[in-house]
């Protein structure tokens, strides 16, 4: 399929539960290097869209294109292989075990066998552990956390313990981070902080970043291009600048 260049490609997506319409018609592009965010009021189809895309959920009907590949109905583990990383809503973390190996198991699980080879004791499994100890570090150093690679995450601040699923999710090197509602859960300064590791993160490793989020502060403050949803249906999409002058936007604001 064509992808017009950009990195991931949603066209004319629509799910159903049963008989409520999730999401109907949603068409959006994220072209490569930026940093994009999906926004909508509560229930406007946001974390349907966000499923649809890592393949948690099959749409009723429409495509995802995704680095030139046809991705619609993929499992979330194959769309993981091709380069798609995310974190959740609800931390899921390992809150008993350390930091690194927390990021570690992003990487086993990428790695897959090398995880049972390091189970059996075989040789080449010790070389494989090295290296995935050492790629969990860098990817906790691009974070500032690699002070605290051996402290036990229930111990970490909140912010810190988000900064780990980050960490995990970028150890596997992907070439889409899409982050669910990361400031769920945080007051203002672990937000306006968590802001700005995620501008940093897309600048310093032209990563591209899909952004689920209702913090409009935040987003307003560090998206490059912005896709409103609204009742499951597109209602505008644009710079943040062009969605606060947005006609539509600003009418079902006041309700109109
Ligand atoms: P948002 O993330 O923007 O708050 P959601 O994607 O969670 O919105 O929900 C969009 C709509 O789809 C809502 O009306 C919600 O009730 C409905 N919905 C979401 N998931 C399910 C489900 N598993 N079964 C039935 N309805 C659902």
């Amino acid at each position: 399929p064509s992808d017009n260049g950009a990195l991931l490609s949603v066209r004319q997506l629509n799910k159903s539960f049963g008989g409520i319409k999730a999401l109907s018609g949603v068409d959006f592009e994220i072209p490569q290097g930026v940093l994009a965010g999906l926004i909508g009021p509560n229930g406007s189809g946001k974390t349907t869209a966000f499923n649809l895309v890592t393949g948690v959920l099959k749409p009723t009907s429409g495509q995802i294109v995704f680095r030139a590949v046809d991705v619609t109905g993929n499992a979330p583990e194959r769309n993981a292989e091709l380069g798609m990383a995310r974190t959740f809503q609800n931390i899921r973390l390992f809150r008993d075990l350390p930091v690194i190996d927390n990021v570690m198991v992003g990487l086993h699980m990428r790695n897959g066998p090398g995880f049972w080879s390091t189970v059996l004791g075989l040789p080449r499994a010790s070389i494989a552990e090295r290296n995935i100890r050492k790629e969990a570090l860098e990817a906790l150093e691009v974070l500032g956390l690699a002070d605290k690679a051996h402290q036990i995450v229930a111990n970490l601040p909140y912010g810190d313990q988000r900064k780990v699923e980050f960490a995990r999710a970028l150890a596997t090197k992907p070439q889409l981070l899409l982050l669910d509602e990361p400031t769920a859960g945080m007051n203002p300064q672990e937000t306006a902080d968590l802001g700005k590791t995620i501008s940093k993160l897309h600048k310093d490793l032209s990563l591209t970043v899909l952004l689920v989020e209702h913090d409009m502060k935040m987003v307003m403050g560090i998206c490059e291009e912005l896709t409103v949803i609204n009742q499951g249906k597109m209602l505008a999409s644009g710079t943040p600048q062009e969605i606060q002058n947005n006609s539509a936007v600003i009418d079902a604001y006041l309700g109109r």
